[in-house]
């Protein structure tokens, strides 16, 4: 099993050390994963920080990478002979003009994966419910599916990261909001979506988090899973989007299952952002 979307405590909103997560992931018979710290740029925001060495400092300055870099390196050299492997990633804000601020250390930094997930829409986090009933209350579904969609086509042209993260990130506040509606937004962008993902070699997670927030459904919800497997996407990881050891791997399994149950055999892995194919493993 595999847990490619985990927030160690340089996110400022996450718990648990590097350390901690890959004792928890022996524990919990993970073979494989990949930190993604936040890397969140937006100027228009206050809350663009990473925490290192128990100071907080802004996620653009130069000085949290080669922290972070040397302890997962160190960690994964550690458990490896644990049979454990250890990829460094990072989850990177997608909003107009990402490309421009990332910070040089970003481009010397050698990941091995990056995600890219929208999470602000007009500068609002949509992913957190006051700020995303703000942007609710001032536009349509329709104007949501226009502006969410017509973003991650235009991020999808920059080519700068290889995974989508937590596709359809908008039901997790909006399908209280707008219904049953907001299941099929993706509809008229389908076909771009996947022509663009395609050209730039970009697949998708699996994101299980929405299970413990209660959404009967992982993001993106199986019917796009399914679209997306269908079209010919065949590079997808699956995370639990843990901001604290103890939710470690919740979900990968039943992620999994709807893998299988859309046909798909193989999970995807990043090393220097090189994806591989494999048989999925439970
Ligand atoms: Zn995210
Ligand atoms: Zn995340």
């Amino acid at each position: 099993m595999i847990d490619y979307h985990i927030h160690p405590e340089y996110s400022i909103d996450a718990k648990g050390s590097v350390h901690d997560y890959c004792n928890e992931a022996l524990e919990r018979g993970i073979g494989e994963l990949c930190f993604t710290t936040h890397l969140d740029l937006d100027p228009r925001r206050d809350d663009c920080y990473v925490r290192v060495t128990e100071k907080t400092v802004r996620s653009n300055s130069s000085v949290w990478f080669e922290d972070y870099e040397s302890t997962i390196r160190r960690a994964a050299d550690e458990f490896i002979e644990k049979n454990l492997v250890v990829r460094m990633g990072v989850e990177v804000d997608l909003y107009p003009g990402v490309v421009e601020d990332l910070p040089e250390a970003f481009h010397s930094t050698d990941f091995d994966l990056i995600i890219g997930s929208i999470h602000l829409l007009d500068h609002l986090a949509i992913s957190v419910k006051e700020e995303s009933q703000r942007f609710f209350t001032k536009h349509s579904l329709e104007d949501l599916a226009e502006r969410y969609y017509g973003l991650l086509l235009e991020m999808l042209d920059t080519g700068f990261f290889n995974i989508l993260g937590h596709l359809d990130i908008y039901r997790r506040y909006g399908e209280e909001y707008y219904g049953a509606k907001i299941h099929r937004i993706w509809e008229p962008h389908i076909k771009d979506l996947v022509k663009k993902m395609k050209h730039h070699d970009v697949g998708f997670e699996i994101n299980t988090s929405s299970w413990r927030q209660g959404l009967s459904e992982p993001m993106p919800e199986t019917l796009l899973i399914d679209q997306f497997v269908k079209r010919g996407i065949e590079n997808v990881t699956v995370g639990s989007d843990s901001h604290n050891p103890t939710t470690l791997g919740a979900g990968i399994q039943r992620a999994y299952e709807i893998l299988h149950k859309v046909g798909l055999q193989e999970i995807t892995t990043y090393l220097h952002k090189k994806p591989t194919r494999k048989r999925m493993a439970t």
